[in-house]
């Protein structure tokens, strides 16, 4: 049922499916939430963009040639545009359904292609003062711990090496910058509950807790992560489990210090049907671990199973294993890779894991978030017409996400290899010079923002 106000909501509730999402709609419609009487609509058919009852119209005409801009999620993607359309001079309002951007997340790496866009962005430095240099992405024997390989991973410019941070610094110096910005609006605490398109623009409604809210505009931007509630509403296929979960945690104190004192970087140990990978981030206080295992269904994680799988790996990551805090673990989830990007009548697009969930294992879905903001804000600040945005934004960008896709697919495949498979990688590794392992890397790691610097 596309175009039309939808029930559906990942925001606010489990996803129990469409029935319970259905049932949400009716109990709010019954308390007239949702309820849009004739005569309170526009010309157009559309809400009207003043306080209407219960509705609060936010939405704000920006009086561009890019007309009103929303945003729906403050995640890395959805800062990331607002931040890059205010460079151009363009407004725009992001809707997030949290209350606070805080501590949610855990450790991520930062290849020199997102740096250089946070250094576009005037962020660079402050992530850096809460992140650690990475000059090597280590390859070992799960067992052994032997070393395989060293990728060099830094680039050869001067703004970026190559960083690994936690989740929560990187968005909040990003959430800082926004609320500096006075052509950006941010909106928390606001969940999307329904979408509607009208002959005049998009029209999201969210819900604060106590009202509705509306948000009229000519182009809706949905950052609203792996399980989009835009996509969704567009009966786009759902985001699936990826057979694999990674199990993430923190080791503090004494042996996260150590252990960062002579990591060069991001160590990764590798075994059959899992592989684990450790780096220091807040200033190399706190270890980030993650154990990704390949099982059958997110119900099959068992903890004590997973412990009794690394007992006999290598010494060093056994006991960052043993001093984790909260190993909880994270049912990978990826987007169909023919999810369509550009919804609706073409005012609606998807971007970061929305449009392209990826797995992990390239350490790359953080870096297409942020080069999907950075460069749909420059195509639309050149755009006449908003409509030539979402396909200009796709043969921008799917090329490049497609082969990120089968690069993460490819780590997977090689990093979980059996033995004797395995004795052959390891061989090809060795013989392999490092700068042909950083140079496989260089369509990837040496991107470079457009436009000027
Ligand atoms: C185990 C693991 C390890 C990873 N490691 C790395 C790494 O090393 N490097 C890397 O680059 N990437 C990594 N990633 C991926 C990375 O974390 C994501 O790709 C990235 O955070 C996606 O950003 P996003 O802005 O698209 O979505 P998100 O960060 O998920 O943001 C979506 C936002 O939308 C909001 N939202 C959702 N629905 C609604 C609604 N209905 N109404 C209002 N707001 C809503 C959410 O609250 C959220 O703030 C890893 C992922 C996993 C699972």
């Amino acid at each position: 049922m596309r175009g039309q106000s939808s029930p559906r909501s990942s925001a606010c509730l489990p996803r129990h499916g469409r029935r319970a999402r259905e049932d949400l709609f009716l109990l709010l419609h019954s308390l007239s939430l949702l309820r849009r009487p004739e005569a309170e609509r526009d010309e157009a058919g559309g809400l009207p963009l003043r306080r209407v009852g219960r509705l609060v119209a936010k939405g704000k005409p920006t009086g561009t040639r890019t007309g009103r801009i929303v945003i729906l999620g403050a995640g890395l993607a959805g800062l990331t545009t607002a931040l890059a359309l205010a460079r151009h001079a363009i407004p725009s309002t992001i809707v997030e359904r949290a209350e606070t951007l805080d501590e949610v997340g855990a450790g991520l790496q930062l290849s020199p292609n997102a740096l250089r866009i946070l250094d576009r962005l005037d962020c660079l430095e402050a992530v850096s003062e809460r992140a650690v240099a990475a000059s090597a992405v280590e390859l070992r024997d799960g067992r052994t711990g032997r070393l395989l390989a060293a990728v060099p991973v830094g680039s050869g410019d001067d703004v970026a090496a190559y960083l690994s941070v936690h989740r929560a610094d990187l968005q909040a110096v990003l959430a800082d910058a926004v609320r500096r910005e006075p052509l950006i609006e941010l909106e928390l605490g606001e969940a999307c509950l329904g979408i509607d398109e009208t002959a005049d623009g998009v029209v999201l409604h969210s819900w604060s807790g106590r009202e509705e809210r509306v948000h009229a505009c000519d182009l809706l931007i949905a950052a609203d992560g792996v399980n989009s509630f835009v996509a969704d509403h567009h009966d786009e296929k759902p985001a699936r489990f990826a057979d694999a979960v990674a199990w993430r945690g923190q080791v503090s104190g004494p042996l996260a210090r150590e252990f960062s004192g002579r990591a060069r970087g991001i160590t990764a140990w590798l075994g059959p049907r899992r592989h684990a990978v450790a780096y220091p981030i807040r200033s190399g206080e706190v270890v980030n671990l993650v154990l990704a295992e390949k099982v059958r269904s997110p119900d099959d994680a068992n903890r004590q199973r997973t412990l009794d799988a690394y007992r006999d790996w290598a010494p060093d990551l056994a006991s960052l294993i043993a001093n984790a805090n909260d190993l909880t673990p994270w049912p990978l989830k990826v987007t169909p890779s023919e999810r369509r990007w550009v919804l609706g009548d073409g005012r609606t697009l998807l971007i970061g894991d929305a449009a392209h969930a990826l797995l992990p294992y390239a350490a790359q879905g953080a870096a297409m978030a942020l080069e999907d903001g950075y460069v749909l804000a420059g195509i639309i600040a050149s755009a006449s017409d908003l409509l030539t945005v979402g396909p200009a934004f796709e043969r921008a960008r799917r090329g490049r996400i497609d082969r990120v896709r089968k690069r993460a697919s490819f780590h997977r495949f090689v990093y979980h290899l059996p033995r004797p498979f395995s004795l052959a990688r390891d061989a090809v590794m060795a013989a392999t010079p490092k700068a042909r392992l950083r140079d496989q890397l260089g369509w990837l790691y040496d991107w470079t923002p457009p436009g000027a610097a």
